[in-house]
């Protein structure tokens, strides 16, 4: 199907659906906007693109060993490990911490080599009651300065692919594998996101999302421990118990705007969970 097909199909069927629910306010130019953005990148070289988003290393594939998934043994307290790896740290326990003593204990959390070159770190953002989670890489350069994740150019991706969904941002959690910027925004490290993931667990704990969606290759693999981000995506898996949709990257969209009909397939999956289902091409 073309690209223009798709569209017209898609908006026809958000009209429809909008119609047909009061209480779904979605815009027809949500989606189109979503799909519009970054269209033409593609077309010039990558070092001629304007405000362009930083090239993280977030490649559809990984193919560096893949450490434990955070699924089987992440245990839910800290590494007894620091920066200084002759010093033994006391273990803290995470796993009843309220949010507030979670986020206060990540505010000044040094057990990595990302916290020294850190200007914020970056917590999450959105609502702590969400039934619909999404779990990035780590924060780039914007996110440091701010604090808060997916603000960048990838992050308005983000922001328009939650619209294009018909949720509203402040509707859904947003969180990192890690919560310090991993330097010319490389992807985190294994020992990084291993010192880190403990207090993701522990968020994903708390909030109890119905659904997480895995943006791209680094969640993919230190929640799932799986590779192959372009293999797997698209295809529902689980995760203590909760319905786990992996799915590309925005920054890797942006860089490869054709593969945003992949991206907004698997996320019509997503949407039908909550009853937000249309008429799309969806397979499964
Ligand atoms: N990319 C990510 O993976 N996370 C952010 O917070 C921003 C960009």
């Amino acid at each position: 199907m073309s690209r223009k097909n798709l569209l017209t199909q898609i908006t026809e069927c958000l009209k429809l659906e909008s119609e047909q629910r009061s209480h779904a306010e979605i815009d027809p130019a949500v989606l189109k906007d979503f799909m519009q953005l970054g269209k033409n990148a593609a077309a010039k070289p990558a070092d001629q693109q304007v405000n362009q988003a930083p090239k993280r290393n977030t490649l559809p594939e990984i193919r560096r060993p893949s450490p434990s998934p955070a699924s089987n043994n992440l245990k839910e307290t800290l590494p007894v490990k620091s920066d200084n790896e002759n010093t033994p740290v006391e273990k803290i326990d995470l796993s009843k911490m309220t949010y507030e003593d979670l986020e206060k204990k990540a505010a000044g959390c040094t057990r990595c080599r990302l916290s020294k070159s850190r200007t914020n770190p970056v917590f999450a953002d959105g609502n702590r009651k969400a039934e619909l989670m999404f779990i990035g890489e780590g924060p780039g350069r914007d996110e440091d300065e701010q604090g808060v994740p997916f603000v960048g150019r990838a992050g308005q991706l983000l922001t328009k692919m939650i619209e294009a969904m018909q949720f509203a941002r402040k509707d859904v959690y947003i969180a990192n594998i890690v919560k310090c910027r991993p330097p010319e925004n490389r992807a985190p490290m294994d020992d990084e996101a291993e010192q880190c993931l403990p207090y993701l667990l522990r968020q994903i704990e708390l909030i109890q999302p119905k659904v997480i969606v895995l943006l791209g290759a680094v969640p993919l693999k230190y929640i799932l421990g799986l590779t192959g981000i372009t293999r797997i995506r698209g295809n529902w898996k689980e995760f203590k118990g909760i319905k786990v949709m992996p799915t590309l990257h925005p920054a890797y969209l942006l860089r490869n705007p054709p593969a945003k009909k992949d991206a907004w397939d698997d996320l019509q999956k997503v949407m039908a969970v909550f009853g937000k289902q249309h008429k799309g091409t969806s397979k499964n």
